[in-house]
């Protein structure tokens, strides 16, 4: 059984790598047969994320994992982009509020910066960059791209989800991205269309 590091300690990330995997079960039964391992088995610690695109950051976490591991290692980076913001809060999305961030404190600081334009254009979208290393110093990494379209809303609505979703409106759902299930998210987002591209090439290129 190919066995594939998911570079993650976060077990919301790792939940998500699973049920994206029982969706896609009947159309890449081959993944279906792999061994996903988390990061979190070898510890702690994190490459610091330098890249300036979300594709060079999740290069840098998938080398450093299969580096870590000696094993093929699948890493994502993503974020938001707002149109009215010239596309921030994007790479910097996970510490927009500074150091400290977290949700709440990401989720107000991007309230106010629309707030405090008189007729901010809304649009936005997440973004979710995969990388495929099949050790450290993979010359033909695998990489894919994944978007999910939307609004920013004026106040909160639900309360599921995570990150930024709360303030998130889906245009393919028409509902807001915390009021949605895991499984109504997993259709459309920008995780899974990433996963599905990467798939597709991971098919012609076993590990
Ligand atoms: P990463 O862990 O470096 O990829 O940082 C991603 C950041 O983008 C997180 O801290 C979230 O705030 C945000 N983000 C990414 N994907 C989502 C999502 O599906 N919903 C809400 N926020 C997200």
């Amino acid at each position: 059984m190919p066995r594939l590091v998911i570079a993650t300690h976060n077990a919301g990330k790792m939940r998500e790598f699973e049920a994206m995997r029982r969706l896609m079960a009947e159309e890449f039964p081959f993944f279906t047969s792999y061994e996903l391992l988390s990061l979190t088995e070898w510890g702690r610690g994190a490459p610091e994320e330098t890249g300036d695109t979300f594709l060079a950051n999740a290069l840098l976490k998938a080398r450093a994992a299969a580096a870590l591991t000696g094993l093929p290692a699948l890493a994502d980076d993503s974020g938001l982009e707002v149109a009215a913001l010239g596309g921030a809060p994007g790479v910097y999305s996970a510490r927009y509020a500074g150091e400290s961030a977290n949700d709440a404190s990401n989720n107000a600081k991007l309230r106010m910066a629309l707030a405090s334009q008189p007729n901010p254009d809304r649009r936005a979208r997440f973004v979710c960059a995969l990388a495929l290393a099949r050790h450290a110093d993979d010359p033909k990494p695998l990489l894919a791209e994944g978007y999910w379209d939307g609004e920013i809303l004026t106040e909160p609505r639900g309360a599921g989800g995570f990150g930024y979703d709360p303030l998130f409106f889906s245009t393919a759902h028409r509902r807001g991205a915390a009021e949605l299930s895991i499984e109504e998210k997993l259709r459309v987002s920008h995780r899974t269309v990433a996963l599905h591209a990467l798939l597709n090439q991971l098919r012609d290129q076993p590990l």
